[in-house]
C-alpha cells in the first residue's frame, strides 16, 4: 500500500481531476451487504483501483484549482501511520504523556515557525495552543470560551445567554454562523458587518452596529476576523477591530484557517498584522503546508477562560498531574474527549523535510498566481473582481450588464469542469457571479497554469 500511495503522489494529473459519475454510481457497483467470510486484501485493493479511486475528486491533480489546497508531504503521511499504529488516545496528560508533551512542544515550533506573538507560547502566562481537527472546532471553542467570559461563567442549565451578539461579515466561513447556532447564540444574534470594495470588515461600521446593540440592552461579546476569507481571500482589519471590541470587553478571534500559513515566508507576514491583540487565533496546516488533513491549529491568549468553559471533571479522568497544574490535559481545550495523536505529522514533516520546501510551495504558488493575473489583465473580456495577494485569483467575464456578465461567468465555470480544463469553484461577490483559482496544489506549475488559461480563453 505504501508503494501504491507513492506511485499515486508520483501520477497526479493521470486521472481526470474530477470523476465523470453521477450520484449513486459508486454505491451501485459495490455488494449492498457485508461480506460473510473475509475477502483477501488484494480484492480489497483491486475494488479500491477499480471503483473507489476513479470516484474521487483529485485534490492532488496539478489542475485542482476549486476551494482551497489540501497538499500532503510523504512524512506527514508516515506520521499519520504511525499514529493509527500506536492507537493511543490523546485525551489528558496521563492517557498518553508523550502524546501531549509533543503536541505541546509542536505548537510552540509553529508559534515560532510562523512568528506569531509571544502571548500564544505555553510558557507565557495566559496562553498556549492545541491541534484540533478542524477551523470550525476552533471558532466554536473560542466563541464558548467568549461565552463563558461574557457571563462570568454563569452558564449552566438557567444561564440566559440571550442578550449576547456576535459580529462577522457575510464574507466570513459559514462555520462561523454554524458556531452561532451551535454555541446556543443563535443567528438572530449574528450580527453580518457590512465589508468594503476589498470585501473586508468596515470598523466603522463595526463600532455603529456595536453602539446600536448597546442601546438596546444587548451584550456585544464575541467577534470573528477573516485573515483570507475563503470566497475571496479578504483580510479584514484586525488592529482597528480589536480596538473597538477591547474597549467593549469582547472576545477578537481570528481565522485564518486557509491562509495564515503564509506567515511560514518571512515576505507574507503580514498576513499575522493584530494577531498581538487577538484573543484567539486558528489556522489550518491541512490546507496549504502540506500536513495531511486534519491537522489545524488553535492559539488563546486566555487559556483560563478556554478550560473553564470546557473542563469537566469525572473522577475517572482526574489525575494528580493535571490537578497539580503540571501537566496539560488537552479533553479542556476542544470539544470532543477522545483525541488523535495529530502531533506526529507536525513532528515528521518538521524535522525531515523542515519548512524550506513548503516556502518554495508558497512561493511558488503566489509566484503563479500573479503571473496569471498579468495574464487575466491583459485579456479586456476579464475582469479581477478581487485583490489577490496571495494564491487564490476572482474573475469574472466584463459584459454591458451584470446579468449577462453573471451568466458569461458562470457558463465558462462550468464549460471548464465540463471540459476537464482544471476543477474551478463558483462564488458570488456582491452581486457578481465569480469564477475562483486558487492555486496550492503540489504538483502545479506554469506550465499547467499558462495551459489552463490558454483553454480557458478558447473557450470563452
Ligand atoms: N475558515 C476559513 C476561512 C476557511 O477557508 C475554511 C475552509 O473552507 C474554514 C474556516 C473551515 O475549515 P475546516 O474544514 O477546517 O473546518
Amino acid at each position: 500500500m505504501v508503494d501504491w500511495i507513492a506511485d499515486y503522489i508520483d501520477g497526479p494529473g493521470e486521472r481526470p481531476v474530477f470523476p465523470k459519475v453521477n450520484p449513486g454510481d459508486i454505491r451501485a457497483q459495490l455488494p449492498e451487504h457485508p461480506p460473510a467470510i473475509p475477502e483477501s486484501f488484494a480484492d480489497v485493493m483491486a475494488d479500491m483501483e477499480r471503483i473507489i479511486v476513479p470516484g474521487l475528486t483529485q485534490w492532488q491533480h496539478p489542475d485542482f484549482f476549486a476551494w482551497y489546497p489540501s497538499n500532503i508531504t510523504y512524512p506527514s503521511i508516515l506520521g499519520e501511520l504511525m499514529s493509527s499504529g500506536l492507537g493511543i488516545n490523546a485525551m489528558a496528560w496521563v492517557t498518553s504523556p508523550a502524546a501531549t508533551e509533543l503536541e505541546t512542544l509542536m505548537l510552540d515550533w509553529m508559534q515560532e515557525l510562523l512568528g506569531l506573538p509571544d502571548r500564544f507560547h505555553s510558557t507565557s502566562d495566559t496562553g498556549g495552543g492545541v491541534i484540533q481537527g478542524t477551523a470550525s472546532e476552533s471558532t466554536l471553542t473560542a466563541m464558548l470560551a467568549a461565552r463563558w467570559r461574557a457571563t462570568d461563567g454563569a452558564i449552566n442549565a438557567s444561564g440566559d445567554t440571550t442578550k449576547l451578539v456576535g459580529y462577522t461579515t457575510s464574507e466570513s466561513h459559514s462555520s462561523i454562523e454554524k458556531g452561532f447556532r451551535i454555541a446556543g447564540i443563535g443567528t438572530d444574534n449574528m450580527r453580518v458587518v457590512p465589508h468594503d470594495e476589498h470585501f473586508a470588515m468596515r470598523p466603522d461600521a463595526f463600532a455603529t452596529m456595536i453602539e446600536s446593540d448597546l442601546a438596546a440592552g444587548l451584550v456585544p461579546f464575541f467577534v470573528v476576523a477573516a485573515h483570507g476569507t475563503t470566497s475571496s481571500m479578504a483580510f479584514d482589519p484586525t488592529p482597528a477591530i480589536a480596538e473597538i471590541a477591547h474597549a467593549h470587553g469582547m472576545w477578537v478571534h481570528v481565522d485564518a484557517a486557509m491562509s495564515g500559513i503564509a506567515a511560514l515566508t518571512p515576505e507574507h507576514r503580514w498576513v499575522n498584522a493584530g494577531l498581538d491583540v487577538a484573543d484567539s487565533y486558528t489556522t489550518n496546516p491541512h490546507k496549504w503546508m502540506g500536513i495531511n488533513f486534519d491537522c489545524n491549529l488553535f492559539w488563546t491568549a486566555d487559556r483560563a477562560a478556554l478550560i473553564s468553559a470546557l473542563s469537566i471533571l469525572p473522577p475517572y479522568l482526574a489525575s494528580e498531574a493535571a490537578q497539580s497544574g503540571a501537566a496539560i490535559d488537552y479533553r479542556d481545550w476542544g470539544i470532543p474527549l477522545g483525541r488523535r495523536f495529530r502531533a506526529l505529522k507536525l513532528w515528521f514533516s518538521l524535522r525531515t523535510d523542515g519548512v524550506a520546501p513548503v516556502q518554495e510551495m508558497i512561493r511558488s504558488h503566489v509566484d503563479l498566481t500573479q503571473q496569471l493575473a498579468a495574464r487575466v489583465t491583459a485579456d479586456d473580456r476579464f475582469d479581477i473582481v478581487a485583490p489577490h495577494p496571495l494564491n487564490l485569483l476572482c474573475i469574472a467575464r466584463r459584459s454591458d450588464s451584470i446579468e449577462q456578465a453573471n451568466a458569461d461567468t458562470d457558463a465558462l465555470t462550468e464549460a471548464a469542469n465540463a471540459a476537464g480544463i482544471g476543477l474551478f469553484t463558483r462564488t458570488v461577490l456582491d452581486g457578481r457571479s465569480v469564477m475562483r483559482i486558487s492555486i496550492g496544489a503540489r504538483a502545479t506549475t506554469s506550465t499547467h497554469v499558462a495551459a489552463m488559461w490558454e483553454r480557458l480563453t478558447e473557450i470563452v
